[in-house]
């Protein structure tokens, strides 16, 4: 299999060349040249071998299957459960994912626990080094750090918008005392951080001398690491289920489409949104109008620019790069564009949007208490509240997304519901460890000087 770029203007490149580059030369995000299918009749038993079966579909020639499946089971081993991801069912109709068993205790963990390895046994077989470079609205920041900081000649920048990731978040990334591990606080919001971050990777000469490597949610081998949970439990429902997915930079409702593109039985992915809500706006509208981000009480889907949308958007234009190009080149220069009313018909047969405010979550995390004495923090709470909207509508089972742990975000989940939720054992003593971290203006100039050293 061979990927090539969103915006088609560089060659086709392989599994190794979109883990190692994250973002494609011009400026487009990597794709699968054509979609593979999973054979007739999957039926995975425990989650590492759909693991094996999904992501061997993707990294031809890259890693041998017993290779492979040793990092898989090692990455998952940091888990705190065997399951990896365990569905929990709530009532008939709905029942939650937990994607927040990992180190860092949310769903970031799963993509980049793997993807921390396969660095690693890219680097060990080459003796490169490489700098990983990443934009955090806080929990990608922590699971980048604890997936990567022993990959072998990485060296680690995190950017994140001063001030804005809750106290949890902040102290997972500044604590980690280690000299390859650097957390970098931009006077910025998460928007500024990632373009940053763009526009390093936009600096060709910079990025080759210091062999920039990406983790955000643009780096193919992420969405691929994420595909697996919803192939695995999509295929426990073969009358197809709907995934409601709360939704920041696209990624993970991105890596939804993906199972659903590879056969797994999926139905309606229902994208919720909190009040930055600028994908709510475009399923009602068909326009992508960029406007202010606003703080929530789910930082982590504090963005109005989801990235990944370009890689649904390129399959909803026909793989047509002109036509895409044209939309992100209006998005640049007027800050929205317009989607041709056939391709937003495409996206509509696939995707819902929905936003809920701060009010709704706390309102979600307060009910979701109540009803099933089960406690949801406040990202997994805005598709509880899209659940409680759409539950009539949609046909099917639905299965929603539990991305982070409640004791993440304790100061939201205690205003709903009166009561702190406790940090889990091996993160206890989170708030005495010492905090490591630089504040820098917000402008890639500073940030290449800090790398440069
Ligand atoms: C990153 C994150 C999201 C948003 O995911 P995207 O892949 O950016 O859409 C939602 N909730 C939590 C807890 C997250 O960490």
């Amino acid at each position: 299999m061979k990927y090539i770029s969103t915006r088609g203007g560089c060659p086709a490149t392989d599994f190794r060349g979109a883990l190692m580059g994250g973002l494609a030369p011009d400026g487009g995000l990597y794709v699968p040249d054509v979609w593979p299918t999973l054979p007739q009749g999957f039926s995975p038993k425990t989650y590492i071998d759909t693991a094996e079966a999904v992501l061997s579909l993707f990294m031809d020639g890259f890693i041998d299957k017993p290779t492979l499946r040793t990092l898989l089971e090692k990455a998952y081993a940091s888990f705190d459960v065997p399951e990896v991801a365990p569905l929990r069912k709530l009532d008939e109709n709905l029942s939650v994912l937990e994607l927040f068993h990992g180190p860092t205790i949310a769903f970031k963990d799963v993509a980049l626990q793997l993807l921390g390895r396969l660095f690693d046994y890219e680097l060990r077989k080459t003796g490169q080094k490489i700098t990983i470079l990443g934009a955090t609205s806080g929990d990608t920041g922590s699971a980048a750090i604890e997936g990567c900081r022993h990959a072998q000649g990485a060296e680690i920048y995190i950017l994140y918008p001063h001030e804005r990731p809750s106290e949890v978040q902040r102290r997972q990334m500044t604590t980690v005392n280690a000299p390859n591990v650097h957390a970098v606080a931009v006077e910025g919001n998460f928007d500024d951080c990632q373009a940053i971050v763009k526009q390093l990777f936009a600096d060709a000469a910079f990025r080759s001398s210091q062999n920039l490597s990406a983790v955000n949610s643009i780096n193919w081998a992420r969405i691929a690491a994420q595909v697996v949970y919803y192939v695995h439990t999509a295929y426990s429902y073969p009358q197809g289920v709907n995934f409601i997915v709360p939704t920041g930079n696209f990624g993970n409702v991105y890596a939804a489409y993906v199972a659903k593109k590879l056969g797994a039985p999926i139905r309606k992915l229902v994208v919720a949104s909190n009040r930055n809500d600028i994908l709510t706006r475009f399923f009602e509208s068909g326009r992508m109008q960029k406007s202010e981000v606003e703080p929530s009480l789910s930082p982590s889907m504090d963005i109005q620019v989801s990235s990944n949308f370009e890689r649904v958007l390129f399959d909803a234009l026909g793989r047509d790069p002109e036509a895409l190009k044209t939309c992100m080149a209006d998005f640049t220069k007027q800050g929205s564009y317009n989607v041709p009313q056939k391709a937003f018909d495409v996206l509509l047969d696939i995707f819902t949007g929905i936003r809920c405010d701060d009010d709704d979550t706390l309102a979600a995390i307060a009910c979701t208490q109540r009803d099933y004495g089960y406690t949801i923090d406040p990202h997994t709470a805005v598709a509880f509240h899209a659940y409680h909207e759409f539950k009539d509508s949609l046909e099917g089972p639905v299965v929603a997304l539990a991305c982070a742990h409640p004791a993440k975000f304790p100061d939201a989940v205690q205003k709903a519901t009166g009561k702190r939720p406790p940090l889990p054992e091996a993160l206890a003593d989170l708030y005495e460890r010492p905090e490591h971290f630089t504040v820098i203006p917000n402008s890639a100039e500073a940030v290449k000087k800090l790398i440069l050293g």
